[in-house]
């Protein structure tokens, strides 16, 4: 924490309050007795953690201190060890003053760490083994990145399917769309009032808050108007909030034009496959049946189409037999 404090003294440096609890009761079963009034105590230190306002947290720490008041030791370690000293580094008023991204516990840091210590297993191997073992690590992390933008750019959950995210849908982590649709529900209380609104969610996330939201349009909702990190869906080493880069596709394209020229037949088909992917997003290569299928009505047996031009008929399911008759499906996609 010292050495925090000098190598990023502009910066706010918040605790995760889970660990303080766990001293805080630790302290509270030694000194403080019966143990039936273990909960209450713990319950009027948890209270003091969750204020939403100044105001209230010199209540609670009233509050607090008559509780303890049978207690005097507990109340000056309480007081002097966590409040006096670290109060705006954990109790939620001030955390919620600070942009930390929804980034306030260390349990993802401590669950890496577990898991990499669970693969090194020993220290009585060599360097190269804990070279590769952290660099499997590091590949899983890359790929379940990898993996989350590939859901935010491509699956669309029906919620946010509407005129409302249609700015934001396939632009934005997915994370990002839960969030302002909670503040979305809260538009219809709050309104334009920004007392009643308390701007959590702009002040910690840089996120539209329900004030804000209430403001714009129908289909409104910019990416302007949320921190560039949420924008992010790739790991180009360029950042989103820096518009005066001016980007350019030309080395990429030229590229892919010298692989779509060297590539053999089935190449070029899943090139244009994937550039149709790009350049058509609307459009599904699914198609139609050129002849009208009948669709009422169950199939007689020794007029069924696809018993005469399927040969693995009797390793498919009825199921899918019946779709693949009803559509065509365009040979690249079926990879
Ligand atoms: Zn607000």
């Amino acid at each position: 924490m010292n050495a925090i404090n000098v190598v990023f003294p502009e910066d706010a440096h918040l605790l995760y309050h889970f660990h303080i609890d766990k001293n805080v009761k630790a302290k509270c079963k030694m000194i403080v007795h019966p143990k039936k009034t273990w909960d209450q105590v713990m319950e009027s230190w948890g209270a003091i953690v969750d204020c939403e306002n100044v105001e209230s947290y010199e209540h609670r720490v009233e509050a607090f201190n008559v509780v303890c008041s049978p207690w005097p030791i507990f109340t000056k370690y309480v007081i002097n060890a966590w409040l006096n000293l670290y109060k705006e580094n954990f109790v939620k008023v001030w955390m919620d003053k600070v942009v930390h991204l929804g980034n306030t516990k260390s349990n993802r840091v401590e669950a890496t760490h577990w898991s990499l210590k669970r693969i090194l297993e020993t220290s009585m191997r060599d360097l190269c083994f804990f070279w590769d073992s952290m660099n499997k690590i590091i590949m899983l992390q890359h790929n379940a990145i990898k993996s989350s933008f590939e859901k935010s750019l491509n699956v669309v959950s029906h919620v946010f399917n509407v005129t409302r995210y249609k700015k934001l849908v396939g632009f934005v982590l997915k994370y990002d769309l839960q969030y302002i649709a909670e503040e979305s529900d809260r538009v219809e209380y709050v309104g334009l009032d920004k007392s009643l609104c308390g701007c959590t969610i702009r002040s910690t996330h840089h996120l539209p808050c329900a004030c804000e939201l209430a403001s714009f349009g129908v289909g409104s909702i910019t990416l302007q108007s949320m921190h560039f990190i949420w924008t992010r869906l790739s790991f180009l080493d360029i950042s989103g909030g820096d518009t005066s880069v001016e980007l350019s596709i030309q080395q990429e394209w030229v590229i892919i034009m010298n692989q779509f020229n060297e590539v053999d037949m089935a190449g070029k088909i899943n090139i244009k496959a994937k550039l149709c992917e790009i350049a058509y997003p609307d459009k599904t290569s699914l198609c139609p049946p050129s002849e009208k299928v009948k669709t009422k009505g169950a199939q007689k047996r020794h007029q069924s189409k696809f018993a005469h031009t399927c040969g693995s008929k009797q390793l498919l399911p009825t199921s899918i037999l019946r779709c693949a008759s009803n559509l065509q499906i365009i040979p690249s996609r079926i990879h």
